[in-house]
């Protein structure tokens, strides 16, 4: 079912993700339930779908902005927390959350509580301003008290697999379609088993995630990606794989064709059941070429819809 509803944001829940994007929390008008606004979509399935906001009033501009439920505030610090401590089973991990946490009494741990299914009053998503003057990314931060419609969820799915290599190659706000699927893999590493949906991960699923931002302050998401790194590799999970590139660090690789075409190298889609590409159009247009390339080169050897730029 696609919710419908006029909403406001609710401004002392909005919180700075970097200098230029926000977490912002659209609330329904009198803070009505909506039939699938949720903190929390378990399953593979609504990974990478999006909802669309369009203002109420004056020149109708509709843009999309992708389901991150991970993004929200507290769940996001709350699992950085979990995969810092480095705790693996969920016994161990409540111990912790109702030692370290005042907020939680219920025992359950806080991200049980924080990631409920039910429908609820409100949706988060993280926005980008992108400063144009007509554009409706920037009304967000300048005219928060405004009416906004908010439609969804609608659009692909990512299509996840259960098992097998999936690669993302994700840059700035690009980052964010992959976020809750970041989020579902530290679960299913944590041992959290229950805030995954019937469809999840199983052995010889992996990630290979490359991710691109101009620095660490204009970063989104970052935190999270190296605490399940550093999680995977002190617990010797091999289902995720984090290739950072930070810009302004050193001489960094530029992402052309010969490098995507070496990540590829000897990958087929027996054992890639995806590649995907969300960056900024230049990226897109390199990725788009060198997947036609490769396609046209070698028709057999990536089926239709693996590679996908999104
Ligand atoms: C499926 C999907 C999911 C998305 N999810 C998110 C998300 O979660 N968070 C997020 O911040 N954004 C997301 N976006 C982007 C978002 O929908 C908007 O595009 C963004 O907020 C900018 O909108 P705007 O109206 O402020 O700016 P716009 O006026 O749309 O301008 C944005 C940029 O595009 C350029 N531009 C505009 N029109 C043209 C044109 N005709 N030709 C060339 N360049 C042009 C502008 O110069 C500017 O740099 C998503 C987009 C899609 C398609």
């Amino acid at each position: 079912m696609v919710a419908n509803a006029t909403c406001v944001i609710d401004t002392q829940l909005t919180m700075k993700v970097n200098d230029t994007t926000n977490a912002f929390f659209f609330v329904a008008h009198n803070g009505q339930v909506v039939p699938n606004f949720k903190a929390y979509f378990p399953g593979l399935d609504m990974l990478g779908k999006h909802y669309t906001v369009s203002n109420v009033v004056g020149s109708k501009v509709k843009r999309h902005y992708t389901i991150c439920n991970v993004m929200q505030p507290k769940v996001y610090s709350t699992l950085v927390n979990h995969l810092k401590q480095g705790k693996t089973t969920v016994n161990e991990i409540i111990e912790t959350s109702s030692t370290t946490s005042g907020e939680n009494s219920s025992g359950k741990g806080e991200l049980t509580d924080l990631l409920q299914t039910v429908d609820t009053n409100r949706m988060m998503f993280v926005i980008k301003n992108y400063n144009q003057p007509f554009g409706l990314s920037q009304k967000f931060f300048t005219s928060p008290g405004s009416w906004y419609e908010v439609k969804g969820p609608m659009g692909k799915s990512l299509n996840v697999q259960s098992t097998g290599t999936h690669f993302a190659f994700a840059a700035g706000t690009g980052v964010l379609p992959f976020m809750d699927l970041i989020a579902q893999l530290a679960f299913y590493n944590l041992g959290m088993k229950h805030l995954l949906g019937s469809k999840t991960f199983e052995d010889g699923f992996k990630l290979k995630f490359y991710v691109s931002f101009q620095s660490r302050k204009d970063a989104i998401g970052l935190e999270l990606l190296e605490a399940l790194q550093d999680f995977c590799k002190k617990h010797l999970k091999d289902n995720f794989e984090l290739n950072l590139r930070i810009s302004n660090e050193g001489k960094q690789r530029r992402w052309d064709s010969s490098f995507i075409e070496e990540q590829l190298k000897g990958f087929n889609s027996i054992s890639v059941h995806k590649v995907w590409v969300c960056g900024p159009p230049v990226m897109s247009e390199t990725f788009d070429k060198t997947f036609d390339a490769i396609k046209t080169a070698d028709p057999a050897r990536f089926g239709t819809g693996v590679l996908e730029v999104l």
